[in-house]
C-alpha cells in the first residue's frame, strides 16, 4: 500500500530490530494517517528536491519497539509522525539545513553526526497535523543543543 507516490506503508514500518526481536510493528489507522501526512509534507519534498531515492532508517515504531530502542514513550515515532532520514552522497548537516529552510515541520533534530564524517548520523524530522513548532535541535554526545550545530 502506497502512502504517497514514492513511499509505502510497509517501508515506513520496517525495522530490523522488530524483525530480530520478533516484535509487532503494525500501526493503527490513526498512525497510518499520520505517516501519510509525514510522507506528503516531509519525505516527498526531500525526495524531489534532492532527486535521490531513499527509505527512512526508522519511521513508525510500536511502543514495544520504541522501548526496545531505548527511546522515550513520547517519541513522535510512536505516533507515526517522525522519520529518521539520510541520503546517499549528501551531508547530513546539509539535509537538515535544507529541511529547516524549506519545509514546514514540527521538530527537526540533527542526530549523532561524527565530526569529520559528513554523511554520518541522521536527520530526525516530524510532522504533526496538530502543531508545527519549527523546533530545531542538534543531538550530540548525549545532549541537545538548540539550532543546527556541527560539533567537533
Ligand atoms: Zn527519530
Amino acid at each position: 500500500m502506497l502512502l504517497s507516490p514514492h513511499f509505502s506503508l510497509a517501508e515506513l514500518c520496517r525495522s530490523k530490530t522488530a524483525d530480530l526481536c520478533n516484535i509487532q510493528n503494525r500501526p493503527e489507522e490513526i498512525q497510518i494517517r499520520a505517516l501519510a501526512l509525514l510522507a506528503k509534507h516531509i519525505l516527498e519534498p526531500v525526495r524531489s528536491a534532492f532527486r535521490i531515492p531513499f527509505t527512512p532508517t526508522s519511521a513508525y515504531r510500536s511502543s514495544a519497539l520504541n522501548r526496545m530502542l531505548g527511546s522515550s514513550d513520547h517519541s513522535q515515532h510512536v505516533k507515526g509522525e517522525a522519520a529518521d532520514i539520510k541520503l546517499a552522497g549528501v551531508s547530513t548537516f546539509d539535509l537538515a539545513r535544507w529541511i529547516r529552510d524549506n519545509l514546514v515541520f514540527d521538530q527537526l533534530i540533527l542526530e549523532c553526526v561524527t565530526p569529520g564524517r559528513e554523511q554520518s548520523g541522521w536527520v530526525h524530522c516530524s510532522f504533526s497535523a496538530k502543531q508545527a513548532r519549527g523546533d530545531v535541535l542538534t543531538y550530540a554526545r548525549g545532549e541537545y543543543i538548540r539550532g543546527l550545530v556541527l560539533t567537533g
